[in-house]
């Protein structure tokens, strides 16, 4: 997957672009990142990010248009504005971006600057996500993140004023000493800044992957029962406050079941190949998932001798794309009909995983009827544990997991 140009010319292009910089290290950090001090680094890598961008033109097949770019990390505005201005040129230019497409920063309001905020409303900045987490100060100083209430509400003003419409904020729940009424107290201030849509996480603790993890008192992290009664309180707490908004784009592609979920989440994005740019940054076509190398040392060898960085790709054989439907439509409607499913109208034959579903359904948390499958309203939260069923990579894998819920 190293050379040649893509084979098919895609609807749209969705690229996705990582930034794997911040300024401190935040212990819960599940991202690929690094902490930078000066901006030398960071200077130099948006150059590389650039020439990516247009050596990755040079294989598509013409102009396609753009329709989400979506900025991660790391922390996109680590960048300056003045980069942040000419990375976003070079994708018009490159690609041409739709002009209803939709725009998204991972934004930390602990970096945010005035110099920032011009710049990204400039460029069509349409969703903004505010990283808060906790607002409680011992959790705070656990996790080695201070960010006052006082600060993510500047940031969300200003971007307001700039008439950035879309802000979200991301919180998370499993973090040592969060508890139930410290998570709903964050939520109540939260909904203070009137958010359009609030992302809540459940931490993932992977301390063999991420090694700073360990720094965190394992004994002060909520067990799974304990995590259960967070999410299920902050959520209550949410729909009661009004989210789920009707209007909202996501809500309005789930009621009609054309919401989407990829690696990076639930999306309304429905461009059929998603371009990762940058150090780690994974794409997705339709024939399967490539990612990028991750260490910025071999990624910039890469694209100075004029070489795209990708270190891997995995094709994806016709019973994976099919596994991935049949997850995807649990992900997003809660329900899939496994007889409606295969694109060529053909009955697969999933003995052993339906034999995993009535084991689940003897423990009420989904409902089978046939080759239908739905996940009542009260499991939802477990609806990991139904996909499993259909994951054929979860067993055979080495790999230990974080917590389902
Ligand atoms: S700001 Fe985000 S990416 Fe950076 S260290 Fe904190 S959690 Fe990780």
């Amino acid at each position: 997957m190293r050379s040649g140009s893509l084979s098919y010319r895609p609807a749209a292009l969705s690229p996705y672009l990582h930034v794997p910089f911040c300024q401190e290290l935040c212990l819960y950090c599940g991202c690929h990142m690094t902490v930078a001090r000066t901006y030398s680094p960071i200077a130099s890598y948006v150059e590389l990010l650039e020439r990516e961008i247009e050596l990755v033109t040079q294989h598509l097949p013409g102009r396609t248009g753009v329709t989400h770019i979506h900025w991660g990390g790391g922390t996109p505005t680590i960048l300056s504005g003045d980069d942040l201005r000419r990375t976003m040129s070079l994708l018009e230019r490159s690609f041409g971006i739709h002009s209803t497409a939709e725009i998204a920063v991972g934004i930390d309001p602990r970096t945010l600057t005035l110099e920032h905020v011009e710049p990204l409303a400039a460029s069509g900045l349409t969703r903004a996500s505010l990283g808060v987490q906790d607002l409680d100060p011992k959790v705070q100083g656990t996790i080695n993140r201070i960010q006052s209430f006082e600060l993510t509400a500047k940031v969300a003003t200003w971007l307001r004023h700039a008439e950035v419409t879309g802000l979200n904020l991301d919180l998370m729940y499993g973090l040592p000493f969060q508890t139930t009424e410290s998570v709903l107290c964050t939520i109540e201030q939260a909904l203070q800044l009137d958010p359009d849509r609030i992302a809540l996480f459940g931490y993932a603790h992977v301390p063999w992957m991420k090694r700073h993890q360990a720094l965190l008192p394992e004994e002060t992290m909520p067990d799974a029962i304990q995590r259960v009664g967070q999410n299920t309180a902050a959520a209550t707490a949410l729909l009661e406050a009004g989210y789920v908004q009707p209007s909202d784009p996501m809500v309005v592609r789930q009621r009609e079941g054309r919401l989407h979920r990829n690696f990076q989440g639930y999306t309304t994005d429905e461009a059929t190949a998603l371009i990762g740019f940058g150090t780690s940054a994974i794409g997705s076509l339709p024939q399967g998932y490539i990612q990028n190398v991750s260490s910025t040392v071999a990624y910039r060898e890469e694209i100075t001798n004029g070489r795209l960085a990708t270190a891997r790709g995995v094709a994806l054989t016709d019973d994976d794309g099919l596994r991935r439907s049949i997850i995807e439509s649990l992900m997003c409607d809660f329900s899939v009909d496994l007889e409606r499913i295969a694109p060529d109208g053909s009955k697969p034959d999933f003995k052993t995983e339906l034999a995993a579903i009535d084991e689940l359904a003897r423990d009420g948390l989904v409902k089978r009827d046939g080759l239908s499958i739905e996940i009542p309203e009260d499991s939802r939260l477990l609806v990991r544990n139904v996909c499993a069923a259909f994951d054929r990579y979860l067993e055979s894998g080495a790999a230990r997991h974080p917590r389902a819920v």
